[in-house]
């Protein structure tokens, strides 16, 4: 009798390679992918910090409580203007954090820290900031969160808009959802996968979660096509940061490698996958 034990046992026994649980809906041949796991992941792009108004943080409270999971590098990423709710930076605002980013980078040993915003997609497509700031800027998220009732054909031209655009690294929680509250903007998916792939944009598996999104077959049609996946906590408080994981596992449920994941790799490595002139200024 072959020891099988144990579900290991049990496909040595059958003489089949092992398979991820999140990859048994699919059939393939030969040994399965390496999915990624949250030890790959080595840094954060999506942060809120007091600084805008709704994140609970000092910046520098942010940064030691990322660092001290092991990670090598983040961005702080508060809102824009735009956002409604009384909150978000305007683009005075956005060069004093740039400035206050530079002056703690100083302090850092071992540690990248990006200037970036979550600049609001508005309601006509066009992005909150002005194209001189956000090219000030290390890393931008650009997100919808205001006029999300307009239908399918204005919402898709807004986040392609915000895809095409060169200072945007990556589109944040695509599809809008908030799981038990509603489903999220009705939109097409794979223009917006398709504008990504034409355009070097990232897009956002958001670990927040009411949000999980991308959702995993949005996240498969996007490594289909070739997009890499920015898999963020967009923490407003410091003990956020755990959900990281819970953005892993949705990525896993995609098929996601380490080499899937922007943010599993090191931001030297990082640059090249950017657009052209989205070199972060460290
Ligand atoms: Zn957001
Ligand atoms: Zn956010």
């Amino acid at each position: 009798m072959p020891d099988a034990s144990d579900e290991a046992g049990v496909y040595a026994a059958l003489g089949i390679p092992w398979c991820p649980p999140e990859l048994r809906e699919e059939p393939f041949r030969g040994e399965p992918p390496r999915l990624v796991e949250p030890a790959d992941i080595r840094g954060d792009l999506h942060l809120h910090s007091d600084w805008s108004g709704d994140g609970k943080h000092s910046l520098l409270d942010v940064v030691e409580a990322v660092r001290a999971r092991g990670h090598s590098y983040m961005a702080i990423t508060d809102h824009s203007g735009g956002v409604g709710m009384g909150i978000g930076l305007e683009p005075d605002d956005v060069r004093r954090q740039i400035e206050a980013v530079h002056r703690v980078r100083e302090t850092l040993d071992g540690f990248e820290l990006l200037a970036g915003c979550e600049v609001d997609i508005m309601g006509d497509g066009s992005l909150y900031l002005p194209d001189d700031v956000m090219a000030e800027l290390d890393w931008v998220v650009a997100s919808l969160h205001v006029a999300q009732r307009q239908g399918a054909d204005r919402i898709t031209k807004r986040l392609i808009a915000a895809a095409e655009h060169p200072s945007v690294d990556v589109i944040g929680h695509p599809s809008g959802r908030l799981i038990g509250k509603r489903d999220g903007y009705d939109f097409d998916v794979e223009a917006l996968v398709e504008a990504c792939a034409d355009h070097g944009t990232f897009l956002e598996i958001n670990s927040q979660p009411h949000r999980l999104d991308l959702r995993p077959a949005h996240a498969r049609l996007a490594l289909a096509a070739g997009v890499k996946l920015v898999i963020s906590t967009d923490a407003h408080r410091l003990s956020a940061l755990d959900y990281q994981e819970l953005g892993v596992f949705m990525a896993r449920r995609a098929g996601a490698t380490r080499d899937d994941i922007v943010n599993a790799r090191p931001l030297a490595e990082l640059a090249g996958l950017r657009k052209p002139g989205r070199v972060a200024q460290t």
